[in-house]
């Protein structure tokens, strides 16, 4: 069989311990047989990262705005352990961080459905896809913690000095205050990103605050979402046939817990930290879960939405026989492959990237499947395989298509 060529590179970015181990699996095992791969390649692995001072990371970003498509390994983001694990110069910053400072990102999670990894909540029949908008509230806060009697107030100084002031709260006694911002700008591109997602796979749009009680700040995020909907995203949503829809933060939750799924939810930076988890674990597991970085002027970074498997990697390290699951992973490749497919014209490459997701599902649904599925699943008399013995049984299934 002839390989199929690819007319642009697409951006890879390798990373850390046991995913690092199941990125050269995947590649030798799924991908360079079938596919004369061409990627630009950079080395996101710590001790690569310690070597360049972390410029990789910068460069890996500025090739993604270039080449458009990038598919990311897991990393490790150092903390205090990591720097005498790895010698390292500094305690280098998250690359996911860096990456989405770079692109100006949102974050779309989506749960990769199997029969037999059945969600809690039985009317799910269909994947929810949570937004999460990365940028300030809560996350980009300053507090104080009032010692005493007094006033508090939120003032604001214009360049001309001009001001604005607000009694927070007269305290007659110890308390707190926090103070948080967001900018018209990353609301914008949150809201164009969630749009263009939603055209993209044709799924309704969900999007909720807390605009009642919040009449200024959350209600600042409805109405750029609603202006932006009207004057650039009404007419193709029509002939698309897919719906915008707002409504409260809670009303959503009560929503989405009977709904079927098959919509993207987008989410406050806190509600989607905390709805993210609560979706992906009802769904089954982080290693069924993708994750894509989309930039509001079209550019994509695929990744798991899992970290390195530090614990397993110490075992492969031993010697031991390890069983990871790697169908994230292999989700992130097919998932660049098919937008490089698809922005180059390419639909080969696309039906290929297809043609191996089918495989992985068919593989687990066949009852083979690794440790972490095989506790959850309901399919009986089940094979466990390792880390490796599983992507060689994705690779069985897809020479049978
Ligand atoms: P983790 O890698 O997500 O793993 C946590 C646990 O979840 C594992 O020990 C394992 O449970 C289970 N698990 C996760 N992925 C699995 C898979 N593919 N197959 C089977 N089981 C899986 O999180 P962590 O161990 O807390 O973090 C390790 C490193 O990853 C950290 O240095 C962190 O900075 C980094 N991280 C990177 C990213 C990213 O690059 N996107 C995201 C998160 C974390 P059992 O041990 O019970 O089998
Ligand atoms: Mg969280």
């Amino acid at each position: 069989m002839e390989k199929l060529t690819m007319k642009t590179p697409l951006v890879e970015m390798d990373g850390d311990e046991m995913t690092r181990i199941l990125w050269k699996m995947i590649k030798e095992e799924l991908l360079l047989p079938y596919i004369d791969l061409k990627t630009e390649y950079y080395d996101l692995g710590l001790e690569h990262r310690n070597e360049t001072d972390d410029q990789v990371t910068i460069d890996s970003a500025e090739a993604t705005k270039k080449y458009g498509v990038a598919v990311k390994c897991a990393t490790i983001t150092p903390n205090a352990a990591r720097m005498t694990e790895y010698h390292l110069k500094e305690m280098w910053k998250s690359p996911n961080g860096t990456i989405r400072a770079a692109l100006d990102g949102t974050v779309f999670r989506a749960p990769i459905i199997v029969k037999g990894i059945e969600p809690c909540v039985k009317n799910w029949e269909k994947p929810i896809t949570l937004a999460r908008h990365a940028y300030g509230d809560v996350y980009k806060n300053t507090e104080i913690k009032v010692p005493g009697p007094g006033k508090a107030e939120l003032v604001f100084t214009a360049q001309d000095g001009a001001q604005i002031r607000e009694t927070i709260h007269d305290f007659t006694g110890a308390g707190i205050i926090q103070g948080i911002h967001n900018t018209d700008k990353s609301i914008a591109s949150f809201a164009r990103a969630c749009f263009n997602y939603a055209l993209d796979t044709k799924q309704d749009l969900w999007f909720a605050t807390k605009d009642t009680i919040s009449k200024k700040y959350d209600h600042n995020f409805k109405d750029i979402f609603q202006e932006i909907y009207d004057a650039e995203y009404q007419q193709q949503f029509e002939q698309a046939g897919i719906e915008y829809f707002y409504t409260l933060i809670d009303d959503a939750v009560a929503r989405v817990m009977k709904a079927k799924g098959g919509f993207i939810w987008a989410c406050k930076n806190y509600d989607g930290d905390v709805m993210s988890d609560m979706v992906s674990s009802a769904f089954g597991s982080l290693a069924m879960m993708t994750s894509v970085l989309v930039s509001p002027d079209g550019v994509y970074e695929y990744e798991a939405a899992h970290g390195t498997v530090q614990r397993h990697y110490y075992k492969h390290l031993k010697g031991e026989e390890t069983s990871t699951n790697s169908v994230a992973t292999i989700f992130a490749w097919t998932g660049a492959l098919k937008k490089r497919g698809e922005l180059d014209g390419s639909p080969e490459l696309m039906a290929f990237a297809d043609r191996l997701e089918r495989a992985t599902i068919q593989t687990i649904e066949d009852g083979k499947m690794t440790k972490d599925l095989a506790l959850i699943t309901s399919l009986k008399d089940v094979t466990v395989l390792n880390s490796e013995g599983f992507i060689k049984a994705v690779r069985e299934t897809l020479e049978t298509m």
